[in-house]
């Protein structure tokens, strides 16, 4: 992989700063986006990742920071868009208008944003993969005791992602660009520290970082490449085995949103 580059954002914590590491290590140069200077320097000086200081929600920072890549490093053939905030936990009702809303400008339109600044330069060279991190939150049941642990803004956020990358993935097949929408599990991070103060402790719940890291590395490899458009679980998913079985995944349609009708 040497020589080639890849994209992550919210490379300064995470999932985002692990996968930059194991990237690197793999030979690959990365430009590290977050907005925490100090966090992305401490990085770089770890791995070699290259820092670039970025809020994503904002979209003319975003096509001059991406521009400015494309300028040093070249086209990258790997996005991955792992930026995201949760907004915490809280009923709709009670949530900010201004907080719920962000939410929706960090996860949907810095994805949106960052997509949209690479697109052309992976159309033209005829290739590249894009990652959108995802979540089991874009499509499990939601009962009438919802508490609000995780927000509204954040369900909504993910829901969109995934229909944004089934989208991406029909408009960019012709010109080689694949998309793949990724749920990591249940990883303990800053995140998920900050909403599930109740299980922290249940180590069953959690899903170790390496799956994530695993199937992004096996999306960059090319080896789900067939499965373009669709969305994969670390925890839940034996993606190989997906790969292999790959005509009856895109026969049966699974790994979309889809809505269910009740059999006659
Ligand atoms: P995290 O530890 O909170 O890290 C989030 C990263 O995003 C940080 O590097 C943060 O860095 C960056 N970020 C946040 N807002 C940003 C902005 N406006 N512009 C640029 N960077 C921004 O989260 P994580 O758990 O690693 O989550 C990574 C991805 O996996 C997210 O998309 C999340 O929704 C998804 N996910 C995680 C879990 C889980 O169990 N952890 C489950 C499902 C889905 P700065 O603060 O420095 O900007």
């Amino acid at each position: 992989m040497r020589g080639r580059l890849a994209i992550v954002t919210g490379a300064s914590r995470g999932i985002g700063r692990a996968l930059t590491e194991r990237l690197t290590r793999s030979g690959r140069e990365v430009a590290a986006i977050g907005r925490s200077a100090s966090d992305l320097e401490a990085l770089a000086a770890r791995c070699g990742a290259k820092p670039y200081v970025l809020d994503v929600a904002d979209p003319a920072a975003v096509d001059a920071v991406v521009g400015q890549i494309l300028h040093e490093l070249g086209a990258p053939d790997l996005l991955v868009n792992n930026a995201a905030v949760s907004g915490g936990s809280g009923l709709t009702v009670d949530v900010a208008a201004n907080d719920w809303w962000r939410v929706l400008e960090v996860n949907l339109r810095g994805t949106y944003s960052c997509t949209r600044a690479v697109l052309p330069a992976m159309i033209a060279a005829g290739r590249g993969r894009i990652v959108n991190l995802s979540s089991g939150a874009a499509s499990y049941p939601v009962g009438f005791d919802n508490d609000g642990q995780i927000t509204s803004a954040y369900m909504a956020s993910k829901a969109a992602v995934n229909r944004f990358t089934e989208a991406l993935a029909g408009e960019c097949f012709a010109s080689g660009v694949r998309v793949f929408a990724v749920s990591p599990g249940m990883v303990k991070t800053d995140m998920t520290a900050e909403v599930f103060t109740d299980i922290w402790d249940d180590e069953d719940t959690w899903t170790p970082i390496e799956k994530s890291l695993d199937l992004i590395e096996d999306i960059d490899s090319g080896l789900l490449d067939e499965l373009t458009g669709r969305y994969l679980h670390a925890a839940n998913d034996d993606w190989r085995t997906l790969a292999r079985r790959a005509a009856e995944v895109i026969e049966l349609d699974t790994n979309r949103l889809r809505l269910t009708d009740l059999p006659a």
